[in-house]
């Protein structure tokens, strides 16, 4: 947690955070495996997220981000605890209410997870598939509102010109692009991201994140996003939820607090349960 990282733009403000929270934890726990070998990757984690809040997920590599963003995706189930994501109720809702509610939640991935072979603009079309019914076939199986949506989503991550490029011709950086776009195609009420810059250069890192500051603040969207990197987190954030060891160990806003005063609430907290 110690590279310095780029300056991204920040998402000017806190939010007026009125309504119903869009994340609710409580007391949120995932163990993997059983008895004396089983591992506690989320320890009675408890946060709210409001809407239009940019939160950022801080925490050391094993302190369980990814796996609390697939619990939040409604990808597996916790063990204990419960949480609502947009109003679903995770340890409760069944199957299809799952899938229901995973239409609604935009993911980025670290590694982009584009189909290489298939062009820019098909990937953003495939982010609407979740509303479709049935496989597709190529680009003109698409309805023409969706090919026209992708195409609006691509020239708001400024890569409307690669349209009809394969995929992985792309940089790093444009593919993150290309993958935010493809998030956003389902209008989602959540985006949830999983260190979407940690595999980019500083320069593609910082505008990633300017993108992802911008497409919050112009649609007012709640985002959740994991970091490793402290810097990256204060520019970019309303607000930091530090992770350790499955554990909530500091949650603050970061508007006029600096570098050392996070490394020194999150590893104070750290040192006084080891
Ligand atoms: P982070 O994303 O912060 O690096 P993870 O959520 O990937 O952390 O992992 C948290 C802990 O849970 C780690 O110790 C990891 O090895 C463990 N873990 C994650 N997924 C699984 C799994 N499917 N089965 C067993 N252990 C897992
Ligand atoms: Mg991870």
């Amino acid at each position: 947690m110690t590279a310095p990282a780029p300056t991204a733009a920040h998402v000017t403000g806190s939010p007026a955070a009125a309504g119903e929270p869009v994340i609710r934890l409580d007391g949120l726990t995932k163990r993997f495996g059983s008895g004396a070998d089983s591992l506690l990757a989320l320890d009675d984690v408890s946060f709210e997220v409001r809407p239009g809040e940019v939160v950022a997920l801080l925490g050391l590599s094993g302190s369980g981000k990814s796996t609390l963003l697939s619990l939040l995706d409604g990808l597996q189930p916790p063990t204990s605890g419960d949480g609502t994501v947009l109003g679903t109720a995770l340890a409760r809702a069944g199957r299809s209410e799952l899938r229901a509610l995973r239409r609604r939640i935009g993911f980025v991935f670290q590694q982009f997870h584009l189909v290489g072979r298939l062009s820019v603009l098909e990937n953003v079309c495939t982010g609407a598939l979740g509303s479709l019914r049935g496989p597709r076939l190529g680009l003109l199986s698409y309805p023409r509102a969706v090919r026209e949506r992708a195409l609006d989503g691509l020239e708001q991550v400024g890569l409307a010109a690669h349209a009809f490029q394969r995929a992985d011709t792309l940089s790093g950086g444009q593919q993150q692009r290309v993958a935010v776009a493809r998030a956003l195609m389902q209008e989602p009420g959540l985006l949830l991201a999983d260190e979407p810059v940690a595999s980019l250069d500083p320069e593609s890192s910082a505008q990633v994140m300017r993108l992802l500051a911008r497409v919050a603040r112009e649609r007012e969207l709640t985002v959740l996003c994991s970091l490793h990197q402290v810097d990256l987190a204060l520019s970019w954030a309303h607000r930091i939820v530090g992770l350790r060891s499955g554990r909530v160990v500091m949650d603050v806003a970061t508007e006029g607090i600096d570098r050392a005063t996070v490394m020194r609430l999150y590893e104070e907290v750290a040192a006084e349960s080891a």
